[in-house]
C-alpha cells in the first residue's frame, strides 16, 4: 500500500475513533467527576410531584403538606413551595412561605438561567390546577447541588442532527487535514530522495542528480548528505578507474620493459656461447650491452621493490649529518665522465663551503640519480646538463637542469604522480615511478620538489631542503 493510501485511511480511521472517543469519555467522565441533579432531570420531577396532587381526591392542607414533605424526604437539596394563582404560598418545605408578584412568576415561567457561569439557585416553575383553580409548584436547588459541569441539546429532527455533526466532523477533520498536508509535503521530498538515489549509478556518465532543498530539518540535511555523498562516489570511483587504467599500464611497461632487453641479452648470451662474433672487440661490445640491459632491468626492480616497500612501511629514512656539496661532487663527475668526449656542456655549480645538512644520504643520492638520468634520458637533445647547489637562512636548493624537449604544460601538474609518464605508447622509457620516489624522498626530508620547464628551452626540478631536518 502506497504511504499516500496509508495516510488517508490513518486519516479517516482516527478522525473516526477521536469522535467515538470523545463521546464516551466526556459521558464517562461527566458521571464519574459531575456529580448532582441535572437541569433536565428538574422538569420531569416538578411534574411527577404535580401530578400526583393532582391526583389526589380532594386538596386540602394536609395531602399537600404529605406529598411534598415525601417529595422533600426524597430531594433533601429540594425546596417545593406550593403557590395559588396569585403568587401566595400555601405551603413551603422550607417553613418561609414567600409572596411571588404576578411579573416574579412571569420570570420564573421562563425558566431560564440569568447567565452561564451562575452560582444562583435554579428555581422551576410547574402550573397546576386543581377543581378549577390554578396553582403553582415551585421547585428551588441551589446551585451547588446541581451538576457543576452541563452542556446539552435538543435534537427534533434528524436534519438538526446533521448541523451539529457537521461542525464536529470539521473541527476534528483541521488537524488530521494539517498532519495530511504535512505528511503529503515530507512524503513528496523522500520521494525525491528515492527516486535520486535509484538513479544513482557509479558508474554512468550522465551529471549526478543534484537535490536541491534547502530546509534545516532533518530531510533537508539528509538530502544534503546525499548530494556530497553522491558526488563522492563519483569520485572515488573515478579515481579508482585512473588507478586501474594505471596498473594495467604499468604492467604492460613492465613486462615490455623487461622482456625487451631480456631478448637482446639471451641473443648476445648464446652469441658468446657459441663464439659466433669475429674478435675480443665484438666481444667486449656485446659484454657492454648485457650490462647495461642488467643494470636497467635491475634499477626497474628496485624502482618497484621500493614502491611495494613504501607502500606497506612507508618510507624509512636514518638521518645523519651529511656533507651534501661532496655527496654531489661525486655524482657530478661520474655523469661527466658518461659524456667525456661528447659535444655536451655540463655545468656544475656547488659553493665552495661546504654544506653540512642532516639526511639520508642513499636516499637523497637516489633521487638526485634519478633526476640526472631523466634529464639525460628526456633531454639530451638540448645538449646541455646543469646541476646547482645553493643554500640561504632557511633552506637548501638542488637544482638539475637541461634544455631538451620538456613537459608541455597540460603534464605538469600530474608529472609527480606515481606510474604517470608523459609518452604513455611509448616503451622501453621507464615506468612513471622515479619523480613519485623523488618527491617522496624530499617530502621524507620536510622538503619539496618543483619543476619549471619550458620546451625545448629549459627544464629545471629543484629539491627544496629546510637547513634544521628533524628526524620523525
Ligand atoms: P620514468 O621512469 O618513466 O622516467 P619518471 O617519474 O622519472 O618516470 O618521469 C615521469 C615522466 O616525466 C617521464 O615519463 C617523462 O615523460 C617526464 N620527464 C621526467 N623528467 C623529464 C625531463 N627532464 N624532461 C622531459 N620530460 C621529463
Amino acid at each position: 500500500m502506497k504511504l499516500r493510501t496509508k495516510l488517508w485511511l490513518l486519516l479517516v480511521l482516527s478522525a473516526a475513533m477521536s469522535m467515538v472517543v470523545f463521546g464516551f469519555t466526556s459521558v464517562w467522565i461527566g458521571k464519574a467527576a459531575n456529580k448532582g441533579y441535572a437541569l433536565f432531570q428538574l422538569n420531569p420531577l416538578a411534574q411527577s410531584i404535580v401530578d400526583s396532587i393532582q391526583e389526589q381526591p380532594k386538596l386540602d392542607i394536609d395531602v399537600l403538606k404529605q406529598t411534598l414533605d415525601r417529595a422533600h424526604a426524597d430531594h433533601p437539596a429540594i425546596r417545593l413551595v406550593w403557590l395559588d394563582d396569585k403568587g401566595q404560598s400555601i405551603y413551603d418545605t422550607a417553613g418561609l412561605n414567600p409572596t411571588f408578584t404576578f411579573h416574579d412568576l412571569a420570570m420564573l415561567m421562563q425558566n431560564m438561567p440569568k447567565s452561564y457561569l451562575s452560582g444562583e439557585d435554579i428555581r422551576i416553575l410547574t402550573p397546576a390546577a386543581k377543581d378549577g383553580q390554578s396553582y403553582f409548584l415551585l421547585l428551588s436547588i441551589p446551585a451547588s447541588a446541581m451538576k457543576q459541569g452541563e452542556m446539552y441539546f435538543f435534537v427534533r429532527k434528524l436534519s438538526s442532527l446533521l448541523t451539529l455533526v457537521v461542525p464536529l466532523i470539521l473541527s476534528f477533520s483541521i488537524p488530521f487535514l494539517l498532519a495530511l498536508w504535512f505528511f503529503s509535503v515530507i512524503n513528496r521530498r523522500i520521494r525525491k530522495l528515492n527516486k535520486a538515489l535509484n538513479q544513482l549509478s557509479i558508474q554512468s556518465d550522465s551529471p549526478v542528480v543534484e537535490l536541491k532543498d534547502s530546509s534545516k530539518d532533518e530531510l533537508g540535511q539528509l538530502t544534503q548528505h546525499y548530494n556530497s555523498m553522491a558526488h563522492r562516489i563519483r569520485a572515488q570511483f573515478a579515481e579508482i578507474q585512473q588507478f586501474e587504467s594505471k596498473r594495467k599500464l604499468l604492467l604492460s611497461n613492465l613486462s615490455h620493459d623487461l622482456r625487451t632487453p631480456l631478448t637482446t641479452m639471451l641473443g648476445y648470451a648464446e652469441m658468446i656461447r657459441t663464439g659466433n662474433y669475429q674478435d675480443q672487440q665484438e666481444l667486449q661490445a656485446r659484454a657492454k650491452i648485457i650490462l647495461q640491459r642488467c643494470r636497467y632491468m635491475d634499477k626497474l626492480l628496485d624502482q618497484m621493490l621500493d614502491i611495494s616497500r613504501q607502500d606497506a612501511d612507508g618510507m624509512a629514512i636514518h638521518l645523519e649529518n651529511h656533507n651534501l656539496s661532496e655527496l654531489i661532487r661525486k655524482i657530478a663527475a661520474e655523469y661527466i665522465m658518461i659524456f667525456d668526449g661528447e659535444p655536451f656542456q655540463f655545468d656544475v655549480e656547488v659553493p665552495d663551503e661546504d654544506i653540512y645538512l642532516s639526511m639520508d644520504a642513499p636516499l637523497m643520492e637516489r633521487a638526485l640519480r634519478n633526476l640526472l638520468d631523466n634529464a639525460i634520458r628526456y633531454g639530451k637533445d638540448g645538449r646541455y646538463l646543469g646541476i646547482q647547489l645553493t643554500a640561504d637562512e632557511q633552506s637548501v636548493n638542488v637544482i638539475v637542469k637541461d634544455k631538451g624537449k620538456g613537459i608541455p604544460p597540460e603534464h605538469q601538474a600530474q608529472i609527480f604522480e606515481r606510474f604517470y609518464r608523459v609518452d604513455r605508447g611509448r616503451k622501453g622509457e621507464g615506468l612513471g615511478i622515479g619523480l613519485a620516489i623523488v618527491k617522496d624522498i624530499a617530502e621524507a626530508h620536510q622538503g619539496s620538489i618543483e619543476m619549471n620547464s619550458t620546451p625545448n628551452v629549459e627544464t629545471a626540478f629543484r629539491i627544496k631542503l629546510p637547513h634544521l631536518i628533524r628526524a620523525s
